[in-house]
């Protein structure tokens, strides 16, 4: 399941083709190349010869799209102000990070709705994330196995994905992929992207027949998933 298509910002910006934010085109007589960067502050930069097709411009951007979805990506998280207080999204809500400076393990915590972080401030960023992932592992096995059991067929197979473009996915092989970033989105928006992708196994499109098997395991999945595109950028800021 891809996050929302964005939209032209203006004018001298072009939607991407697909997932990612618009980006700056810059066209040149002297250039006989595509060029690609993305900038420190996540702005993506393409330099084209004066005279190259908006189609061919689409297709490299097309075809190095992981490498400039790990690298929005790395902006993204090189602006996250890991400070001693900044609110984490959680489940729809927030916890509030607490650097503690304890003699002790490294270590994260849930405690009420703080998150106590037992580390030097470097540190903290790859402890948040571990404890995210191990969570998500938790609550989003918990939440697959209730919604195949609903829907009458056996508990696949979960992958735990760290995909900078999909909530999840249906392999061939019937192995279920979900974003450990969904921990933070509401309960229903992980319950309408398990029930997504089950949805996947009777139905490997996103035909009108799928979009019925949708409603059947989850009827307000309508309301949800336009949560989730309007939100969904949020979650991906680490
Ligand atoms: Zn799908």
């Amino acid at each position: 399941m891809p996050l929302a298509r964005s939209a032209t910002r203006s004018g001298e910006t072009r939607p991407f083709p697909g997932i990612h934010p618009p980006y700056l085109l810059r066209r040149s007589s002297r250039r006989r190349s595509l060029a690609l960067r993305v900038s420190e502050a996540g702005e993506i930069v393409v330099n084209a010869p004066l005279l190259l097709s908006q189609r061919e411009i689409d297709g490299f951007l097309h075809k190095h799209a992981d490498w400039i979805g790990a690298r929005l990506q790395a902006a993204r998280e090189h602006r996250f102000d890991w400070q001693d207080g900044v609110l984490l999204p959680y489940l729809g809500g927030q916890l509030q990070l607490r650097l503690l400076d304890q003699p002790g393990p490294a270590r994260a915590r849930q405690d009420g709705a703080a998150l106590l972080c037992n580390a030097q401030p470097a540190q903290a960023p790859a402890l948040v994330l571990r404890w995210y992932q191990r969570n998500a592992r938790a609550l989003l096995g918990e939440r697959l196995a209730h919604h195949a059991a609903h829907a009458g067929c056996p508990m696949p197979p979960l992958r735990l994905s760290n995909a900078r473009t999909r909530w999840g996915s249906l392999s061939a092989r019937g192995v279920v992929s979900l974003n450990w970033r969904l921990l933070k989105a509401p309960l229903e928006a992980i319950d309408y992207v398990i029930c997504h992708e089950l949805a996947h196994f009777k139905q490997r499109n996103h035909s009108p027949a799928f979009w019925r098997e949708v409603a059947v395991l989850f009827p307000d999945w309508k309301k949800v998933r336009s949560e989730l595109r309007q939100n969904g950028r949020l979650y991906f800021q680490f």
